[in-house]
């Protein structure tokens, strides 16, 4: 916990927020400034600034959480399906890792996520690419298992 951090503070109830869901590891909450009604913010309670610093024990409960959150924003807003995402660092306002939920509908507008894509420039390239991936995923599952 840290006595700045906002979300440690709502976490803790120091802050008003409108809590949803709580469990040992983990508090859900609405966010202040939604991109939809039901875009919901679930966070560890320990403080971990991103997704790579989160303990791996707690990776399995927030991730239940996240699915039992889903089914239920996707239920109670009676939407067609959701977007679930992190921003880890870059584009990450408040350093404390929080799982965005957002009820999605069709055409319902939100081009933000709509990001340019660029294809692979050779076929060598993406090979390239996979390589250099699959041997640091080599390399840090024989740090850490
Ligand atoms: P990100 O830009 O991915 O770091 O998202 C941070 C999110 O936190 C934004 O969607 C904000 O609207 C939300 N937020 C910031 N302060 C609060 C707060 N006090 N209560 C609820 N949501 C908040």
């Amino acid at each position: 916990m840290s006595d700045i951090c906002i979300f440690c503070r709502i976490a803790k109830k120091e802050i008003p927020s409108e809590v949803l869901y709580e469990d040992e590891h983990s508090v859900a909450f609405l966010d202040i400034d939604p991109l939809f009604p039901g875009h919901t913010l679930l966070v560890p309670k320990q403080h971990s600034e991103t997704l790579t610093d989160l303990p791996s024990v707690q990776i399995a409960p927030i991730f239940e959480a996240a699915q039992l959150l889903t089914r239920a924003v996707e239920a109670a807003m009676d939407a067609g399906g959701s977007f679930l995402g992190i921003n880890n660092r870059v584009s990450q306002s408040v350093p404390h890792l929080h799982i965005h939920i957002v009820p999605r509908r069709r055409k319902d507008g939100l081009r933000g996520f709509f990001w340019p894509r660029r294809k692979y420039e050779t076929d060598r390239h993406a090979s390239e690419t996979a390589q250099a991936i699959r041997d640091k995923i080599t390399e840090l599952r024989a740090v850490k298992p």
